[in-house]
């Protein structure tokens, strides 16, 4: 039997269960990490919480990512479920409880400190070499295959590579977009970078005494904004909480259109919400007729009173209605009803801005899905070089699909690397 070195770069989801799944079948696996410590991206996901995967049959999981993106995992989906990810966790002890919107989490107290741990014992138990504080330089090559990487000017020599850097976003995670920079110079095709799940800021930023405020289970809603300043055709919209800040709105609701709006030009963007997602425009307008009229002594202030929004919001709705707060229901004729019910179904909230790219969970785009073996995660240009997680095109909504999607593909490319390396 030949073994011959397997080196892992980045110690993050993906890098961590390929490091783990090479070493059990075999191969002598070192793993290098840029930080001084194993997954510092997991230790901040889910507000440190760790959204760990999502429950139910991994075609459903699949199918939460785009088209082309699903197509690509399904091999490494079905090689790794959910469920396999779950067994190594709680095989050592970890338990894990489902939310009703089907997240998975750690049971607290436990959290992504413990989830890390777990991960690391399992990686150092199969005799894994961990390097930390030791960031990559360079992937080295000779005649298309892969030789070596260069840390601190020195080559490590190494037959087969797993590049598990990750993305670009949170730079303080050690995730500095470097794979994709190497990558690039051994003649992959990165496709174009773009923020994804990140907050939005907006112009005009919203008032200093919104930053924190909630909105519980609207819809927001991203449309194109023509140069007139006139709304378009819709990019996305999505369901749940909003969250305004101090620099424009975060939240799922945020999150979810962020990268439709990215891949658009940001500013070539509006958002607006709907407060009443289950209602139609004329049946919020008819309830709006019915109450002023049974209430015509009492003011427009009482009249959103039942909204669902907080009490500091509601004149500033109304005033963005261009309507008076102090005005009573009896004043409200159907011109000002209608325009009052078109706000409540499509509150300008404000133009896009930006999307912070540095600010997203995820960054969509990266290495082409076309150039990478889906069975295998082996590079298609270059021999011996595997390549898992979220280096590639590959970015999910909120609920756990991102580190599933690295968990598998981690696996899949250390099974690979393995097979390839004993002989
Ligand atoms: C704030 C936040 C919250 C999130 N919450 C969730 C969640 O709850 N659920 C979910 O599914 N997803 C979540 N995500 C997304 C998820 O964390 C990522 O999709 C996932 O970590 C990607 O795994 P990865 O292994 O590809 O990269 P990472 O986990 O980012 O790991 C990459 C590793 O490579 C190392 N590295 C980089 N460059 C080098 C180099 N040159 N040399 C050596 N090492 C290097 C980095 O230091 C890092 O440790 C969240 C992300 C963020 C930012």
């Amino acid at each position: 039997m030949v073994k011959r070195d397997v080196i892992v770069v980045g110690g993050g989801a993906a890098g961590m269960l390929a490091a783990w799944r090479a070493a059990s079948l075999g191969a002598s696996v070192t793993l290098l990490e840029k930080k001084n410590r194993l997954g510092t991206k997991i230790l901040i996901s889910g507000g440190g919480k760790c959204n760990l995967t999502h429950a139910g049959e991994m075609e459903e999981i699949r199918r939460q990512f785009r088209s082309n993106e699903a197509s690509f995992l399904k091999p490494s989906f079905y090689r790794f479920t959910n469920d396999d990810f779950l067994e190594l966790l709680t095989s050592e002890g970890l338990k894990v409880y489902t939310r009703p919107d089907g997240r998975i989490f750690p049971v607290p107290p436990t959290d992504a400190k413990d989830v890390v741990e777990v991960l690391e014992r399992q990686v150092r138990s199969v005799g894994v070499k961990i390097r930390l504080d030791c960031p990559v330089e360079k992937i080295l090559i000779e005649d298309g295959a892969v030789t070596s990487v260069q840390v601190n000017g020195k080559a490590l020599p190494c037959t087969r590579l797993i590049v598990a850097v990750g993305g670009s976003s949170f730079p303080g995670t050690g995730c500095t977009g470097d794979g994709w920079k190497w990558l690039t110079e051994l003649g992959h095709t990165i496709v174009k970078l773009t923020a994804a799940l990140a907050p939005l800021y907006l112009d005009p930023t919203p008032p200093e005494e919104w930053s924190g405020v909630a909105l519980r289970d609207c819809v927001l809603r991203a449309r194109k904004l023509h140069p007139d300043g006139s709304t378009g055709k819709e990019r996305m919209h999505w369901r749940g909480d909003l969250l305004f800040t101090h620099k424009g709105v975060s939240g799922p609701t945020a999150l979810g259109v962020s990268r439709e709006v990215a891949e658009a030009l940001p500013e070539d963007s509006t958002v607006e919400v709907d407060l009443y997602p289950d209602e139609s425009f004329e049946q919020v307008a008819t309830r709006l007729r019915v109450q002023a009229q049974q209430n015509s002594k009492r003011t427009l202030l009482w009249l959103v009173e039942d909204a669902p929004l907080p009490e500091r919001l509601r004149k500033p709705l109304l005033e963005s209605a261009r309507l008076d707060p102090a005005a009573k229901c009896a004043q409200l004729n159907a011109k000002d009803r209608n325009r009052l019910a078109s706000t409540l179904k499509g509150w300008q909230v404000g133009r896009v801005r930006a999307v912070p790219l540095e600010r997203g969970e995820v960054v969509a785009g990266g290495v082409a899905l076309d150039e990478v073996d889906s069975k295998t995660m082996a590079s298609k240009k270059i021999k011996g070089l595997y390549l898992c997680g979220e280096v590639l095109d590959i970015a999910g909504p909120v609920g756990g699909y991102n580190l599933q999607a690295a968990w598998s593909t981690g696996v899949v490319a250390g099974d690979s690397a393995a097979k390839d390396a004993v002989e």
